[in-house]
C-alpha cells in the first residue's frame, strides 16, 4: 500500500506561551493596540536584535512604507533594490510615489550584488533596501562603504531572516532601519505583523507619530501630518511575545533541519544545489532553497509536479521584479533570471520530522536521476 503523504511547506509554530497570553488579552478586554504585550514584544525584539528601538507594526510591508515616509521619499526619488524579492520590498517604495532601481543578485548568496550597485546610483538616489534572501544576510560592510560613500540610508528587509546574523552582529542592526515580517509563514509568527529596528531615535519618533495617524503626542487628537494607522493589536503582540521567548528553539529546529538537508544533498551536487552559507554568516533558514543544475533535463515547473504528486509542498523562487507587470523592464538580470527560473523552495520548519526529511530528499534525487 502506498503511504499517502502530505508534507506542507512551512507553518506556524505556536508552543510556548502563545495561547496562554491570547486567553489573558481576551480576559482582560485588552485586544485592540493598547497593551502591555505590544510594550513587551517590542521591548523584547529590542533587545533580541541588540537595538534601541523596535516599533511593531501591522504587517512587514507596512514596515518597509514607515521608514521610507520618514525619509521623506516621495515621487522623482529612487531607491535601489535588488530584482530578486518578494514584490512587498519594490511596492513599498511605490508607495510614497518613488521609483524603486533593479540591482542584480549575486551567483553565490543570490543576495543583491554590491558590485552592481554604483552603476545605478544617480542624483536621484536617496537608499538603499537589501532584502536577506531566505534568511541569508547580506555582504553588509560592502553595502555600509557604497552608502557611506554616496549618502545614502539603508534599510535592511529582514522579512525572512529574523535571527540571521553578519559577521556575528544581528541583522536588522546593521544598517540605519532593520524590518521584519511576522506572516504565518514566517520564522516566527503573529498571523499579520511587522516590526521596524533602528538606533536612530529622531527616526523613530516620526515612524511612531506616523503608525498612530500622526497624533501630536503632546496634544491628543491634534494632528500636524496625514498618518496612518498602521498599529499591531495587543493580541497579535500576545502571540509575538509567545514566540518570541521561544525564538532560539525555532532557529536551532530549522538549523537542524536544513544541516539534514545539506547532508542528503551533498553527493548530488551534479543534480542540484543549494543557496549557500557563507564564512562570515548565520543563515536562519527561512526556507530551504535549492537549484537545479542544467544535467536535469526537466522544467522547475515538471520537477515541482512531480514532488507535489509524492505529497511534498514547494514553492517557486521569487520572480524577479523586472519579470512581473508592475516593475516590468526589457531586459536582462542574468543571475536573478537563471537562479529565479530553476530554483524552488522545499519544506521548511521547526516540526519537520527527519523521516518526512528523508522521504523529501529521496524523491527529489528519484526524480532528478529519472530525467538526466
Ligand atoms: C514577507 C515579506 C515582506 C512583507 O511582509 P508582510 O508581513 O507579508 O507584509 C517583505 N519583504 C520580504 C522580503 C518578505 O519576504
Amino acid at each position: 500500500m502506498k503511504v499517502i503523504k502530505n508534507i506542507p511547506l512551512a507553518g506556524p509554530v505556536l508552543n510556548g506561551n502563545e495561547k496562554k497570553y491570547v486567553m489573558d488579552c481576551i480576559d482582560t478586554g485588552w485586544i485592540s493596540s493598547n497593551g502591555k504585550y505590544v510594550t513587551e514584544f517590542e521591548n523584547k525584539f529590542a533587545d533580541f536584535c541588540n537595538v534601541e528601538h523596535a516599533l511593531s507594526c501591522a504587517n512587514g510591508t507596512v514596515a518597509l512604507h514607515l521608514p521610507l515616509l520618514a525619509y521623506g521619499i516621495k515621487e522623482g526619488d529612487e531607491i535601489i533594490v535588488p530584482t530578486l524579492t518578494y514584490i512587498a520590498t519594490a511596492n513599498a517604495v511605490k508607495y510614497c510615489g518613488a521609483t524603486p532601481v533593479l540591482v542584480d543578485c549575486e551567483s553565490n548568496t543570490w543576495n543583491m550584488d554590491p558590485n552592481r550597485i554604483e552603476e545605478k546610483i544617480t542624483d536621484k538616489t536617496k537608499g538603499i533596501i537589501v532584502v536577506h534572501l531566505y534568511g541569508h544576510p547580506v555582504d553588509m560592510d560592502s553595502i555600509m562603504e557604497i552608502a557611506k560613500k554616496y549618502s545614502l540610508f539603508v534599510i535592511e528587509d529582514a522579512a525572512e531572516a529574523h535571527g540571521a546574523e553578519y559577521k556575528g552582529n544581528k541583522v536588522g542592526s546593521i544598517g540605519d532601519v532593520g524590518t521584519f515580517s511576522f506572516f504565518g509563514n514566517k520564522i516566527i509568527s503573529t498571523g499579520e505583523g511587522g516590526m521596524i529596528t533602528t538606533n536612530n531615535s529622531e527616526l523613530a519618533a516620526k515612524m511612531k507619530l506616523l503608525r498612530g495617524q500622526g497624533m501630536d503626542p503632546q496634544r491628543r487628537y491634534w494632528f500636524n501630518v496625514v498618518g496612518y494607522n498602521y498599529r499591531m493589536t495587543n493580541v497579535q503582540a500576545a502571540i509575538g511575545l509567545g514566540q518570541l521567548e521561544n525564538i532560539d528553539w525555532h532557529l536551532d529546529k530549522r538549523k537542524t533541519v536544513a544541516n539534514e538537508y545539506i547532508k542528503e544533498f551533498f553527493p548530488f551536487t551534479d543534480l542540484f544545489t543549494m543557496q549557500p552559507e557563507m564564512s562570515w554568516a548565520t543563515h536562519s533558514y527561512w526556507m530551504v532553497s535549492i537549484l537545479l543544475t542544467d544535467k536535469v533535463k526537466i522544467s522547475r515547473d515538471e520537477m515541482m509536479s512531480l514532488l507535489a504528486t509524492d505529497g511534498i509542498e514547494t514553492r517557486p523562487l521569487f520572480y524577479p521584479m523586472h519579470q512581473l507587470p508592475p516593475y516590468y523592464e526589457d531586459s536582462t538580470y542574468p543571475n536573478a533570471d537563471r537562479i529565479s527560473i530553476r530554483g524552488f523552495n522545499i519544506p521548511t520548519n521547526a516540526e519537520l520530522s527527519s523521516s518526512d526529511l528523508r522521504y523529501i530528499s529521496d524523491r527529489l534525487v528519484y526524480h532528478c536521476k529519472n530525467n538526466v
